[in-house]
């Protein structure tokens, strides 16, 4: 048997260098390298048609946008988020001034608990942030009747989420303001970037305004904003990325596919459902390894050449630098605890073949018997 590849948890999808440059000669030819350029507006179109959103922002990345957000909805003081997240999520709020109140997962879904919700609540309370992890959505329904209900803006850290839809529409209908992550480990990149999803034409605005500095004209400074612009650069790979979106998720769905077989009814593993009502969840395989072996099943994938993540791991509320700033750190999360001990993010890109998640797959298997 020939030694096989590395795989690793994430492989970007890119564009061939043909495809790359036909789209940079705009830029090149015009001198636009930022500033609402032509690639902007041209991947804002296609982004917002393709998940049928009515108002898309592009951002420089995927924490910017979650920090025009708080901005635009005027967090303050707490607000309510998740343990469970990538450290983006919490310093967003903290670089925006406001205190993160970490709440406990629901055990099945691993996304915040609207019942914990519910009991952190209180007058300081500006906002909730919910995470929708791994793809699968936050309960939106219960979320939204709880900020209604207490008269405070909702967000959604959507950075795994691209393109799942519940309900037959695109997840970021839900709530006030939805945030996405094109960075190059997500399932569509422009290498580095983001995007804002709203509902309200007002609240666009706003984002757009406070993603450029709060410059509303030559003569006008609206608002006190930041840099948060997406550059012509990152539009025209974004593009070009668009020519093989549909074929990369069709290879992800084939992948996932193997990866249920092979574990089905694996005694020790179990695997992360979706959410009854949403498709297109492929930008992580999620298993949990029982028993206390995650470790060890890591490190057998490891020495045969599978970089598998531990995806999240440690929780934010374990971490020094936030449990100084976020007092509700010390608070018990056992679901997101037993979840962090347990989940195990398995490689999964459209660069994969079928035969490398067996591969994958075969040795977990070795590794829990
Ligand atoms: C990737 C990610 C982010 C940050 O996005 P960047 O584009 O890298 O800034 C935020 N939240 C979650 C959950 C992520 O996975």
């Amino acid at each position: 048997m020939s030694a096989a590849l590395p795989l690793y948890i994430t492989s970007p999808s890119v564009p061939t260098e043909a495809e790359l440059s036909a789209l940079l000669r705009t830029a090149l030819e015009s001198r636009r390298l930022s500033n609402a350029g032509p690639l902007n507006h041209q991947l804002k179109l296609r982004l917002s048609e393709m998940l049928k959103v009515p108002h898309l922002a592009l951002t420089s990345n995927g924490t910017a946008a979650i920090e025009v957000v708080a901005r635009a909805l005027e967090f303050h003081g707490k607000v309510i988020t998740t343990p469970f997240t990538f450290p983006a999520t919490a310093a967003a709020l903290i670089w925006t001034g406001a205190t993160p109140v970490f709440v406990d997962v629901e055990e099945d879904f691993l996304t915040i608990d609207p019942n914990a919700v519910e009991q952190a609540m209180d007058e300081s309370v500006s906002g909730i942030l919910g995470v929708h992890v791994y793809g699968n959505p936050c309960d939106v329904v219960r979320l939204d009747a709880i900020s209604k209900k207490h008269r405070i803006r909702l967000a959604y850290d959507g950075a795994h989420a691209f393109g799942t839809t519940y309900d037959n529409v695109d997840i970021s209908r839900y709530g006030d303001a939805t945030t996405f992550s094109f960075h190059a480990t997500k399932i569509f990149t422009t290498a580095e970037g983001g995007a804002i999803c709203v509902n309200s034409p007002e609240l666009h605005r706003k984002i757009e305004l406070l993603s450029n500095f709060g410059i509303e004209s030559e003569d006008s400074v609206a608002d006190i904003g930041i840099n948060a612009k997406m550059s012509e650069i990152h539009a025209a790979f974004g593009l070009a990325n668009l020519l093989h979106y549909h074929d990369d998720l069709e290879q992800r769905r084939e992948i996932r596919k193997c990866y249920d077989e092979a574990f089905a009814n694996l005694k020790g593993i179990s695997t992360l459902g979706d959410r009854p009502g949403i498709s297109n969840r492929l930008q992580y395989y999620v298993i949990r390894v029982r028993d206390g072996k995650r470790d060890s099943v890591q490190s057998d994938l490891k020495s045969s050449g599978v970089f598998a993540r531990r995806y999240f791991y440690p929780l934010l509320s374990d971490i020094k630098a936030y449990r100084q700033v976020c007092p509700s750190a010390s608070n018990p999360f056992p679901n997101a605890t037993r979840a962090a001990a347990e989940v195990l993010a398995l490689p999964l890109s459209a660069s994969m073949k079928k035969e490398d998640a067996l591969r994958v797959a075969r040795i977990i298997k070795t590794s829990i018997t």
